[in-house]
């Protein structure tokens, strides 16, 4: 029998993720791999949605999301990034930033039509442009040369990687795995990109509450004459500690938001009855509740970025995210960032992702060296984490 699985999928076996995971477990590790808190929600939203359970709320949502939750998305992009969306035309509900992300895909590539984005890259990515036939042209990120610093891109290779195939430039900010916030010149750049040859941009913003030191994160479709040919997708996952509910949302100018939900409807048509009231209710939270998640998460970073740097790994501190990066060739000379998270476990009972799994071959030299670290973990798990690393010493 010849292999199943279809030719636009090949390649996107299984993930390191899961490799890693069942090593965690197999070895008693402690899990730094996977990005998910394990600790709860506020309050405010968890009460909401145990109360939404036994009701109507149980049933069929409607299509576009409830109106409740379409109001308060529309509220939350008004109160933080200043740009007015119509609920009803220019909102759709979805699971999760990741069906809004391939939903985006499917409404708007034909075959053979080309996404320009960043590695890096987040890997659904890659993942959900291959199934809706399209094609990654990837630009690299580069690490800070001596580990502080911003990572940067080359502004040539960005303007080569546009061709006439180019119909979409999909931008993480704040971004998954390295924790950059993109400036305002580098928006600015990809604003200017995006209007000269007539690009839709598509915004994965899920981090955007959860930026440290004072960074400011900036949504592109904010930028002047962005907002008509921007797709923003942000969830509530990450923003309220609920990564297991898979609510997440798009806002763009209708016509790009109606043709994301043609696509939509026939994934899964809706999703998280109960937890859609709860959701417009964290979003309506005051921004103190914003300013303490984003606080709360620093204070963990920190705690972790001296755990690695003590452990004698240099740390490429994230201004945002979930997570860190370290260089791990003071630890193993031959930079194998994979081979180390394999043996990680059994040198120090830990585990973390090579950041080399979130390029493509092509580019995969410069993230050989890296390995991603989450700190969204409690303050028991993270000191536990700390003394573990301590051993690599
Ligand atoms: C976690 C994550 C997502 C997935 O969000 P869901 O709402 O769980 O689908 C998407 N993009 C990035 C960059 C992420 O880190």
């Amino acid at each position: 029998m010849t292999a199943p699985l279809s030719s636009r999928l090949r390649g996107f076996g299984t993930t390191v993720f899961a490799e890693m995971s069942a090593l965690a477990l197999a070895t008693g590790s402690v899990n730094l791999g996977q990005g998910f808190p394990d600790y709860p929600g506020p309050r405010e939203v968890l009460d909401v949605a145990r109360g939404a359970i036994g009701t109507s709320a149980d049933q069929y949502p409607p299509g576009p999301g409830i109106p409740e939750l379409r109001a308060a998305i529309a509220g939350h992009q008004q109160r933080f990034s200043g740009l007015t969306y119509d609920p009803d035309t220019e909102v759709l509900v979805t699971a999760g930033a990741t069906e809004a992300l391939a939903a985006t895909m499917l409404a708007l590539l034909e075959p053979g039509d080309e996404v320009v984005l960043f590695e890096p890259v987040y890997d659904s990515y890659s993942a959900s442009v291959a199934m809706a036939g399209g094609v990654v042209r990837a630009v690299p990120l580069h690490p800070p040369v001596d580990g502080t610093g911003p990572w940067t891109f080359d502004e040539a290779r960005l303007r080569a990687a546009v061709t006439p195939r180019t119909r979409l430039l999909l931008v993480n900010t704040p971004h998954n795995p390295t924790g950059k916030v993109f400036t305002s010149e580098e928006l600015a750049l990809l604003a200017d990109l995006a209007k000269q040859h007539d690009l839709t941009v598509l915004t994965d913003e899920v981090y955007e509450h959860l930026v440290f030191d004072g960074a400011r994160h900036v949504s592109p479709a904010g930028l002047p004459g962005m907002r008509e040919r921007t797709l923003v997708v942000s969830s509530a996952g990450k923003t309220f500690n609920v990564t297991g509910w898979k609510v997440g949302w798009i806002c763009g100018p209708a016509p790009l938001v109606a043709a994301v939900r043609t696509a939509k409807q026939f994934l899964t048509y809706v999703n998280a009855g109960p937890f859609q009231p709860a959701v417009a209710a964290g979003l309506r939270l005051p921004d103190a509740y914003f300013a303490a998640a984003a606080g709360d998460l620093q204070r963990r970073r920190d705690v972790l970025v001296a755990g690695l740097a003590g452990a004698g790994l240099p740390v490429i501190s994230p201004e945002a995210t979930y997570f860190a990066t370290v260089d791990v060739r003071p630890v193993r000379p031959d930079g194998d960032g994979l081979a180390f998270c394999r043996a990680l476990p059994d040198l120090a009972g830990v585990v973390a992702i090579p950041t080399v799994v979130f390029y493509t071959p092509e580019h995969a030299d410069l993230g050989r060296h890296l390995v991603r670290f989450a700190f969204c973990k409690s303050d028991a798990l993270l000191a536990d984490a700390v003394e573990r690393l301590r051993r690599l010493g």
